[in-house]
This record gives structure tokens, C-alpha cells and sequence, in this order.
């Protein structure tokens, strides 16, 4: 694909991370004003549309008097009234008054009406020729800032679920809660200034297939809504006034890759088996209940992860014991004889509630998250526990923790397990008695210690998305330092081995289910270094049971051996690459 720009054409590079290529009119998501959602609002969410004005504004209050103490206890009276006239503007019926009047009126959104009245509003102060009040214009600029920023919910993004046209989103960066809720036939593409691809934004863009480029740099501030763009999410491009002769190369690009998904689509009901005829089971790894479907149209052997962290956000309280019940039992009887694995709450780090008063943490990776949150908030892990027990009552259900750092926590986590299976019992509540539970081995101390562990759990399950960034230090989401994020330095290859050999010394499996396990040029390694199971993004498993069927073990051996007595990472990735593109080759056509 283009490598320089032609005539008139504008590309910016970021990191592709979920393939595919769209063309449209771009949103972007910003704090600046340009930026405001325009929608219209029906009579009868008017009453609404004005109470979350209303929030906005004591919101809005209480942080200028909260920055105004601040300011007043470090610099001393003087400074700390310059914050009054803020509060003067907030006072002001004017202005408040004509909002609420535009809102009644036209039936538009409140952030719309707000930009409309403070720009007459500010026009008209800066108009006068009068020191005073241009002054006032000023405050009125901060104060309006404040109050849009508390409207679009503090944190520069609006509202995804009111895209009422397609369009391919722009921002500065995009949570994962706002990314699940994203709708493939209007959010077309997405692309942000940072992010990488291990990021869970990342992976649910994969998982949506949503085609998404991240880390570009100042893309949300380059572009403007409105304009068109074409996003290549196969090679991490965003290009501009694309020329004629690029629209023609993607149409062939679009056309390949579609003849490449109907061959491989004929590879749904066969099995992930060897040259060699070494059956490797090849699972799939979903977010919702109802990705359960997809797992079989892709044709994969179940679940090998459930993240049911996206149970819990995006919503107002706590899923009860019953809901996750039914959640559960519906993707667990949808892949019925197949397994599914349900991993308990992972939240934290990139993954945060927002109904629970969790505070921000500054290392929120290395704090409150997964496990240690669980074990510290039993009610809400016992409830998750009871309902995954009974979901596993008629179904092929397997429990799995995350997170895992130490024997003691899965100690402590089996003995929550045995109480709720007693209480079930006690209760005459069917559940499955004999419920294999695993670990994720995703931290250097796990995989070290994975001797110990695999005496207290059925299977492993190894983590390399947070397994690479703890062991090498390196932040799954900082774009910054995105290149020293490797999947082949000898010490993430040698963790793996160490998992591995533990796991067999003590006759149980291991399964990979970080981002590795779908990545076509790593696949022979895993399974050449004792990987029992692999599950990657459902989209992905034909071209991994593609890959699968191509191999020989004992090649796929020989390659890890090589890379296990190498000391480059990026030797041990070329030599990985090559083998992958000599036994696949129309799997790396970009
Ligand atoms: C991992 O860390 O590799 C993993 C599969 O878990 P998550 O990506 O949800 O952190
Ligand atoms: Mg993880």
C-alpha cells in the first residue's frame, strides 16, 4: 500500500491494530469546542436533557471552590478570590436562563444549546469596548470549559451510544468501557493519538472487528469532524484526500482479503490438527454472551477466555448473582459439548467501574486489580462464584483466576470456592461439584513459582498480554515505549517454557490466551515450546487453524529450540516470520 504520499494526499502513521479498511466522514471526540455533539432531543427527554445540566453545573461549582481553597491555602486570599468572578458567571440567569430557553425550544441537546448562548453571549462582551467586561469574557470562556467538560461526563469523550450516522471515530484516546459500546454499522473505524496494540481497547476492536489505528500521533487534533478519510487497519494508516490509484490499490486489497476469509471459512468444522497429526485444540477468547455465537460460526473449540469484566461496566450497579447466572448459562449452553472458560472479575487497571468508588490509583497495573480486588471484596466474588458453579450445572463450564502472584491467593480464592459450593449445596441449588479451576499464569512471579501453583489448580492459562508488560516493564498501553514491548525476548520465551515445564511435571494443561496466540507469525513457536491449547479473538481463529494445518511439530520444535539458545528478540521474531510466510504465505499479503 502507499508508502508516500501522492498528489494532494495527506497519510498519518500509527500502530494497525484490528485489520480491515474503511472510507468515511471522521468524529472527532475532543474537549474542544468544534467538538460539541449535535443531536436533536425528543419533548419528553427534555425534563432530563435539563437535570443533567443542572448536575453539570453544581459539578462545576463545587470544583472552582474546591480549586479556589487550593489556591488560597498555597498563594494566599488575593489569588484565591480571582475565582469568585468564575463563580459570579455560574450565578449569572443570563446566560443560564437563555440555555434552558434553547433547549425548550429548538429540542437540541444541552451541550449544543450551552455553545450556542455562551458564543452570542461572548461575542457581544468582547464587542464592548470596556476592560471589565472583555475581562468577563474570559472567565466565562474557563467557566464554560468546565461546565462542558462535566456534560460530556469529565472525560472528553461523548457519548458513543448517540451515533446516529456512520462515521469513523477520531480521539485522543478511547476506553475500553466506551469501546464496547461501539456499534460496527455506525463507528466504521477508529483511530486515536495513543494506544497499542495489547491495550483491551485494542483487543475489542479485534474482537468487534472494527478496523482501528492507534497511537498517531496529534490525529485528534489534526483532523476535523466531518472530513474524509480512509483507515487501513491492516498496515496502521489514516489517509487524507486519498488519490484514485489508492482507492483502486485498497479495493484489491478488500478483494483479496475477502477471497482469503471464504477459503478459510471452508475450514470451520475441521480441526485444528498438525502435518503431523497432533491434535491442538484452538478456543476462542469473548467479552459478551453473545460472541458465544461467533465462536462457533468461526468454527473454534469454545471458550478459552470469557472476560467478564464487561458484565460489570458501562452500567449503574452491580450484576446480582442471578443475572451473571443466566449470562453465563446462555454462552455456556450456546457452546455446548464444547468448554467454555470463565475468568472472575479482572478489574482495574484499563478496565474501571463506574458505580464503584474506586479511587484512582497511580500505578492502576500494579494496584487494586483482579484478584486482589476480589479477595477483598468477597460479596462481590462470592456472587460471580456461585453463579459461574451453577452455570457449569448442565454445561462444560471451567473457572479460571486472574492475575495470580502467589499459592496464597489461590488458596484463598479455592476456600472462597469450597464455601459457595456449600452454601449451594445447603441450599439445594444444582451446580457442578467437580469444576475444573485454573490460573492465569500473566505476572514473572507466577510463571517462576508455576511448580507450586499447578499443585493447587487444574490447568494454566498463559497471559502474555500482562505477562510480557510486568516481566519487561513495559506498559501494555504506552505507544511511547510500544517497540520495547516484545513477545520474543528470550525472557518472556523462557517464562513460557518454565510454565510449560511445570505444568507437565504435574500432568496438567496449559493454554495461552493472550494476543500472541493470534498472531500468525508467533503461532509455531507457542506450539513448538509445549503449549497445549491456544485461544485468540474469534476472527482470528481460521487463519490460526489455517496456520495450525500447515505445520509440522517437530519443525515448529525445532524453531523453539533455536529461539530458547538465542539471545535476540528480534532475530528469534525474523526467524518466526520467515517460517510462518514460508508455510502460509497468502496470510501475510497486506
Ligand atoms: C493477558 O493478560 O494476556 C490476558 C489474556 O488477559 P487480559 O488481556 O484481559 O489482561
Ligand atoms: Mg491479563
Amino acid at each position: 500500500m502507499p508508502q508516500a504520499d501522492r498528489l494532494g494526499e495527506k497519510t498519518l502513521r500509527g500502530i494497525p491494530v484490528s485489520g480491515g479498511v474503511c472510507r468515511g466522514k471522521v468524529l472527532v471526540l475532543g474537549k474542544s469546542q468544534q467538538n460539541v455533539p449535535s443531536y436533536n432531543v425528543e419533548a419528553s427527554q427534555i425534563p432530563a436533557e435539563l437535570e443533567r445540566f443542572e448536575n453539570a453545573l453544581i459539578q462545576t461549582r463545587r470544583e472552582i471552590v474546591e480549586v479556589q481553597q487550593q489556591v488560597t491555602q498555597a498563594m494566599g486570599a488575593d489569588h484565591g478570590n480571582i475565582f469568585e468572578a468564575h463563580l459570579l458567571v455560574l450565578e449569572d440567569h443570563t446566560l443560564i436562563d437563555e440555555v434552558i430557553r434553547v433547549v425548550n425550544q429548538q429540542q437540541i441537546n444541552v451541550e449544543l444549546a450551552l455553545k450556542q448562548a455562551s458564543e452570542k453571549y461572548m461575542k457581544a462582551l468582547a464587542s464592548i469596548n470596556d476592560d471589565y467586561l472583555r475581562e468577563r469574557a474570559s472567565d466565562m470562556r474557563d467557566v464554560i470549559e468546565r461546565i462542558m467538560k462535566n456534560l460530556l461526563g469529565g472525560t472528553d469523550h461523548f457519548d458513543v451510544r448517540r451515533l446516529t450516522e456512520q462515521r469513523i471515530l477520531i480521539g485522543y484516546d478511547l476506553p475500553p468501557s466506551t469501546t464496547a459500546l461501539l456499534n460496527k454499522d455506525l463507528a466504521l473505524g477508529f483511530a486515536t493519538d495513543i494506544g497499542t496494540k495489547t491495550s483491551h481497547t485494542a483487543i475489542l476492536a479485534r474482537s468487534l472487528q472494527i478496523p482501528a489505528v492507534v497511537g498517531v500521533p496529534s490525529i485528534s487534533q489534526v483532523l476535523r469532524s466531518e472530513e474524509e478519510v480512509l483507515l487501513d487497519g491492516y498496515n496502521g494508516l489514516v489517509i487524507l484526500n486519498p488519490t484514485d490509484q489508492a482507492l483502486y490499490e485498497y479495493g484489491q486489497l478488500v478483494k483479496k482479503k475477502r477471497d482469503l476469509q471464504t477459503k478459510l471459512g471452508g475450514l470451520r468444522e475441521q480441526p485444528a490438527v498438525t502435518l503431523d497429526g497432533v491434535r491442538r485444540p484452538l478456543s476462542a477468547n469473548i467479552e459478551r454472551v453473545d460472541n458465544a455465537t461467533q465462536v462457533n460460526d468461526y468454527g473454534a473449540d469454545g471458550v478459552g477466555l470469557f472476560r467478564t469484566e464487561y458484565l460489570f461496566i458501562n452500567r449503574e450497579s452491580l450484576p446480582s448473582e442471578e443475572e451473571q447466572y443466566e449470562s453465563y448459562r446462555n454462552a455456556a449452553a450456546t457452546l455446548r459439548p464444547h468448554p467454555i472458560v470463565i475468568r472472575t472479575l479482572d478489574l482495574g487497571g484499563d478496565k474501571l467501574l463506574s458505580h464503584l468508588q474506586v479511587p484512582t490509583e497511580v500505578n492502576p497495573f500494579l494496584g487494586w486489580r483482579a484478584i486482589r480486588f476480589c479477595l477483598q471484596q468477597q460479596p462481590t466474588f462470592c456472587a460471580q462464584l456461585r453463579a459461574i458453579l451453577r452455570a457449569g450445572a448442565e454445561n462444560n463450564v471451567k473457572l479460571m483466576y486472574p492475575m495470580i502472584t502467589c499459592l496464597d491467593e489461590i488458596k484463598e480464592a479455592n476456600s472462597l470456592v469450597a464455601k459457595c459450593k456449600d452454601e449451594l449445596r445447603r441450599e439445594n441449588i444444582a451446580f457442578d461439584e467437580a469444576m475444573p479451576i485454573g490460573a492465569m499464569i500473566e505476572t514473572p512471579a507466577a510463571a517462576i513459582a508455576a511448580n507450586h501453583l499447578a499443585k493447587s489448580v487444574d490447568f494454566f492459562s498463559i497471559g502474555t498480554n500482562d505477562l510480557i508488560q510486568y516481566s519487561l516493564a513495559v506498559d501494555r498501553l504506552n505507544e511511547k515505549i510500544a517497540h520495547l514491548y516484545e513477545p520474543t525476548h528470550p525472557a518472556i520465551l523462557q517464562l513460557i517454557k518454565m510454565t510449560v515445564k511445570a505444568a507437565h511435571d504435574h500432568g496438567i494443561s496449559v493454554s495461552l490466551c493472550g494476543e500472541m496466540a493470534g498472531d500468525p507469525v508467533l503461532v509455531p513457536l507457542l506450539l513448538g515450546l509445549g503449549v497445549d491449547e491456544l485461544s485468540a479473538a474469534p476472527p482470528l481463529i481460521p487463519s490460526t487453524k489455517y496456520l495450525i494445518r500447515r505445520l509440522r511439530l517437530n519443525e515448529a520444535k525445532e524453531l523453539a529450540d533455536f529461539a530458547l539458545h538465542c539471545q535476540c528478540g528480534q532475530e528469534i521474531y525474523s526467524r518466526c516470520e520467515a517460517f510462518s510466510k514460508k508455510i502460509a504465505p497468502s496470510l501475510f499479503e497486506n
